[in-house]
């Protein structure tokens, strides 16, 4: 087979996770090559579901910014630009942090970051198969319109999000049966909307209308959330319109609503002070299991169907939306949830309960355990939930990254190692663990060790990350 090339550290996967991966291996100084099977970059982030950094929690309940590195560079480096909006707190209504970008800038400057960073491409490659020797792998199998090509690594990285690379390896994973799986969406984006209706119903109807999302910590009141939103001067303050009960519930018994999902949207920022609505949750498949083709193939089919149903719906029910238009309908599925490779160590509800410090920990993550989406109108279901103790974040430890059996092996991003309660799938999370792995592979492969070797000692990586940003300490 054609030899594409020999790397230092080769990442699969060009989502938020491994951007972040590549970047950062390539700023420790490895020679680094990044695999993607589309012809662009930021995965779920931009190609399946803008608006950027919705719910990025990058700050704790106590207003403690947790999350640091490649992701707060890219919102910084937007943000001087125009096209992100300031990082909102948790004192409001959301008990979460907004730090919404426009995605496709965020895409753009990705590119510009790959070549700031000499990190290679290789695009439209799907990478099929592994080569190993004995447990340890030595390189990926692509598969593109040039043929086939070995593409040799020191250290691979596994960041496709659902563990392809991890599974073809032979690594452990867990994946709870399809039944019980997360539904998976296709979202898209609205323009044309007339945003002081939207706000003027918003206020009018803040009492049972809309979702508050309140976090435990801040403690505040029904009354007091309800209070604030009927003060909202400025669609920025809410950024989540989750809610429309009375909307949907009406067009739903008229036949006019499915019974998939229910109704909200994000506000997305663009050019010149211009605001799309971004519906995420309009379209909901469960049932499917995202590593079946067929189960794929029918969700990308239902979800538009579900689609043309709500685009109906939010033209003819929701006050403000009358000559909104269609602009982006995303390319393919968000998929919630999948695999999880189980590594040396399996980070559990317990640890996000606990708010646990690890000494090996790579980065931080505040949020909670517990809430599963599911493919019926109430949209997500609490059950089971819990937050962090104190308003506070717990650690990710490094040995997350590193899967059990199979050597010369990382892994960034959803597939990460946690129960099914713990699933690292919000995009800091990703972006964190991506990160992690990158300095990770770089400082094995400049050593000659294996990851799990690593795991001996942490401190060059932490040292490492926390030049690159990174937030290791200092919150609760
Ligand atoms: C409906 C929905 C709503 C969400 N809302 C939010 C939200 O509001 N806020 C938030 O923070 N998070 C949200 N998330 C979660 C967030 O989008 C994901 O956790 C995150 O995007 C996953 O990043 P990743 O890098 O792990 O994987 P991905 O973004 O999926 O990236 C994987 C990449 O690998 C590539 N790839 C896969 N297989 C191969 C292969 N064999 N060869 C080569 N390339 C391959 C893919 O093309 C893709 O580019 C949401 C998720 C869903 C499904």
């Amino acid at each position: 087979m054609e030899i594409y090339g020999e790397y230092d550290v080769v990442v699969v996967g060009g989502g938020t996770s491994g951007v972040a991966a590549a970047i950062s291996a390539a700023r420790a100084g490895a020679n680094t090559i990044l695999i993607e099977r589309l012809g662009t970059l930021g995965g779920q982030m931009n190609v399946s579901g803008p608006p950027g950094f919705a719910y990025a929690y990058m700050f704790n309940p106590r207003c403690e910014q947790i999350i640091g590195g490649i992701m707060e560079e890219t919102h910084s480096r937007l943000l001087k630009e125009g096209h992100a909006l300031p990082h909102t707190t948790p004192d409001f209504r959301v008990g979460y942090s907004f730090s919404l970008v426009d995605p496709d800038y965020w895409c753009l400057l990705i590119f510009e970051m790959m070549a700031e960073s000499n990190v290679s491409l290789l695009l439209h490659s799907l990478a099929v198969d592994v080569l190993k020797e004995g447990n340890a792998i030595k390189g990926v199998v692509v598969d593109n319109y040039s043929g086939r090509q070995a593409v040799l690594g020191k250290v691979i990285i596994d960041c496709t999000g659902e563990g392809h690379v991890s599974a073809k390896a032979g690594a452990p994973f867990e994946q709870v049966p399809k039944e019980e799986l997360e539904p998976h969406t296709v979202s898209f984006t609205v323009d044309g909307v007339d945003w002081d209706k939207v706000l003027k119903y918003v206020r009018e109807n803040a009492a049972y209308e809309f979702n508050a999302m309140t976090h435990p910590y801040l403690n505040w009141t029904q009354e007091q959330i309800v209070e604030r939103i009927r003060n909202v001067k400025d669609i920025t303050e809410i950024s989540n319109f989750m809610g429309y009960y009375s909307l949907r519930d009406k067009a739903a018994a008229a036949g006019e609503y499915h019974p998939f999902s229910g109704v909200g949207f994000f506000i997305m920022p663009r050019d010149n002070g211009v605001f799309q609505a971004h519906f995420q949750h309009s379209s909901q498949v469960g049932n499917a299991d995202p590593t079946n083709i067929r189960d794929l193939t029918y969700c990308e089919a239902e979800c538009r169907k579900q689609i043309r149903m709500a685009l109906k719906f939010i033209k003819k029910y929701m006050p403000g939306f009358e000559k909104s238009y269609l602009t982006r309908l995303c390319m393919e599925l968000r998929i919630r949830e999948s695999r999880r490779i189980m590594g040396d160590y399996i980070l559990r509800k317990a640890d996000v309960a606990e708010a646990r410090k690890f000494p090996d920990v790579i980065g931080k993550s505040s949020f909670s355990s517990g809430a599963k989406h599911v493919a019926t109108k109430d949209t997500i279901t609490y059950e089971g939930i819990v937050y962090p103790k104190d308003g506070g974040s717990y650690d990710i430890p490094y040995r997350c990254l590193v899967p059990q059996v199979i050597e010369n092996l990382l892994v960034g991003g959803k597939a990460i190692s946690t129960d099914r309660d713990s699933y690292a799938r919000f995009l800091q999370e990703t972006m964190v663990t991506g990160q992690a792995a990158g300095v990770a592979a770089a400082v094995c492969a400049r050593k000659g060790i294996t990851p799990r070797q690593l795991e001996q000692d942490v401190s060059e990586l932490q040292s490492i990350l926390l030049k690159q940003g990174a937030i290791l300490y200092g919150t609760h």
